[in-house]
């Protein structure tokens, strides 16, 4: 048994898919038979054409055209004479492998378009990259892994998923997956819990121990994995299954009912989405509004930035989706896990320390503006709330509040109708802005708490690596304490607070959060029923007067002790 972090819940029992990066090395040497070497880069170009092809069909059926687009733009390039007439010119001039002359060509052509002044051309380079590795696996003789074009029940097996590996998925017949690195709160590990599948994440050593088509037994509860399974094994998971299976359909006897407490005390539980496609989930798991839609899944898995037209209309399907239960929407997070390859901005030594989220926004005024306009333009469709990520000053605040009052302002001199009741909130992820909340809350509408990022920045433990998660300590003292601060400076101001941190949803911090005042707990839609039915057998009342208590305490070990005990 291979044990890892349990990230999202449920059993999954079926063979493995290895979705790993193959090695793109060779030796480079002269050759003798330049037009053998034409035919095998030939060869190797159609091959990667018609792979292409069946992906861009598959993406476009179950995710849309403008997913597609991105395939579209790499047979472009494979199509383009003058992208592989110099590669055959090379081999033949220069006597030199079709891998070689393809990597030189192709690069010589990147670094042209990287250092353009242009940001379309900037995205080319980045298609071009990919489409180079596409064709030297298949050169190389390597198998490149196609998660798109999965056709049957499988496990994925992967060092890591990126959040757009997790977005091709195919939902249909991704039963789980299980990966070497990342925590409970990596991005994958959140898509897998909107996506519903059972996930293992960080086992360190999953890729290792998992050959293609190994049957394989996810265990998303307890975090652990089965390889090849005994006969034995598989009844006792199926079991555990149908145990799960039966236990949720008593979470769903509470889908319409409002989450009060024994002491009649009333608070929102809201979902945290990444898709219009997942607000369906939200409202059969009776979620009571939308407390973050992470809008950076609209900007990944493309070749260029989302217009503000499709924007709009991914706002707007979200907003009438939901009537006038509220939606907060978080404007562009990018940066941290969350690449977007057609930007291409610089690595960074420390990428969940630097340039991301509404530091990009404030420098790429642009990008921001469009996003705003379309957030504001599908305003009349619904209850919106907008929210900037990753606020440290309150200049930050002050100035992407300006950009969007004013983007306001254009839109009503351009004939627009906008709603005048869109509240204007921050997540609270950085502990600069939780000590000072009580300045913040002033100026804020609401604020949102990100436990995710709050909670590796108080701790100095970045959240993808799990040879730290261990001091991923929602209950740690210092944790809780700068949560109350916050909800106590927003209170002070008659303001709201919700969580979108995947502590929102822990039901060892429910009571502690409730006992706080928390007003709103937004988590995966899963989590809402079973956080429902936990809230409505505590007493608010009760759980205020151990506040004291907990936040005295000194390790998150004693608060957890104490919690237990206090609702046992
Ligand atoms: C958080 O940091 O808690 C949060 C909700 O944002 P994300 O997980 O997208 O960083
Ligand atoms: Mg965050």
């Amino acid at each position: 048994m291979i044990q890892g972090i349990a990230a999202s819940h449920g059993i999954a029992i079926a063979k493995a898919y290895q979705l790993v990066t193959p090695e793109l090395t060779y030796e480079k040497k002269s050759i003798d038979d330049p037009n053998k070497e034409t035919e095998r880069l030939e060869k190797a170009l159609a091959t990667a054409k018609g792979e292409l092809e069946k992906i861009r069909e598959h993406t476009r059926k179950e995710m849309g055209d403008e997913h597609a687009e991105i395939f579209s733009a790499h047979l472009l390039i494979l199509d383009d004479p003058e992208m592989i007439n110099p590669i055959k010119d090379k081999i033949k001039s220069e006597n030199v492998l079709a891998e070689a002359a393809l990597e030189e060509t192709t690069n010589m052509f990147v670094d042209m378009f990287k250092n353009m002044d242009n940001a379309y051309m900037q995205e080319r380079a980045a298609d071009i990259q990919d489409v180079t590795k596409r064709v030297l696996a298949h050169l190389l003789g390597v198998t490149v892994p196609n998660p798109a074009l999965i056709d049957e029940e499988v496990i994925i097996i992967a060092n890591d998923l990126t959040p757009s590996d997790t977005a091709q998925l195919n939902r249909e017949f991704v039963r789980g997956f299980a990966t070497d690195i990342g925590g409970r709160t990596s991005h994958s590990a959140i898509m897998a819990r909107s996506l519903e599948i059972p996930a293992v994440v960080g086992t360190k050593e999953i890729t290792g121990s998992v050959k293609q088509d190994d049957m394989v037994i996810i265990d998303g509860i307890e975090g652990n994995v089965i390889v090849n399974p005994t006969d034995g094994q598989i009844d006792e998971y199926k079991e555990k299954q149908a145990t799960f299976e039966r236990q949720k359909e008593e979470w769903a006897k509470l889908k319409g009912e409002p989450t009060i407490t024994e002491d009649k005390e009333q608070v929102e539980l809201a979902a945290n989405i990444g898709t219009p496609d997942d607000v369906e989930s939200v409202l059969t798991n009776g979620g009571e509004g939308i407390g973050l839609y992470r809008t950076e899944f609209l900007y990944m898995g493309k070749s260029q930035l989302p217009t503000e037209d499709e924007q709009f209309d991914a706002y707007k399907s979200v907003l009438e989706k939901m009537e006038d239960k509220p939606v907060v929407v978080r404007t562009l997070d990018i940066g941290g896990d969350k690449e977007l390859s057609y930007l291409d901005l610089p690595d960074e030594l420390n990428p969940f320390l630097g340039f991301r989220a509404i530091r990009f926004c404030l420098e790429n005024e642009d990008v921001f503006r469009t996003q705003l306009r379309a957030l504001l333009r599908a305003s009349v469709y619904g209850n919106l709330k907008i929210m900037f990520p990753m606020v440290a000053t309150l200049e930050e605040f002050r100035q992407a509040k300006g950009v969007l009052l004013d983007e306001k302002e254009n839109l009503k001199d351009e004939g627009n109708s906008i709603s005048d009741n869109i509240e204007i909130g921050i997540m609270v992820e950085i502990p600069s802005t939780a000590v000072i909340a009580r300045q913040f809350a002033k100026e804020v509408d609401f604020f949102s708490i990100g436990t995710n990022d709050l909670i590796q920045y108080t701790m100095a433990a970045d959240r993808m690596n799990e040879r730290v998660s261990y001091l991923y300590q929602p209950y740690h003292p210092a944790i809780l304490n700068l949560i109350n601060t916050v909800i106590e400076a927003a209170h002070h101001e008659d303001k709201w607070v919700g969580m979108c941190g995947e502590m929102a949803g822990d039901s060892i911090a429910i009571p502690a959060l409730l006992g706080l005042g928390l007003d709103e707990f937004s988590m995966s839609a899963t989590s809402i029923l079973p956080a429902r039915t936990q809230i409505r057998g505590l007493s608010k009342e009760k759980m205020s007067s151990y506040k004291d208590k907990f936040l005295s305490m000194g390790t998150a070990e004693e608060v957890v002790e104490f919690v237990k005990e206090k609702t046992e």
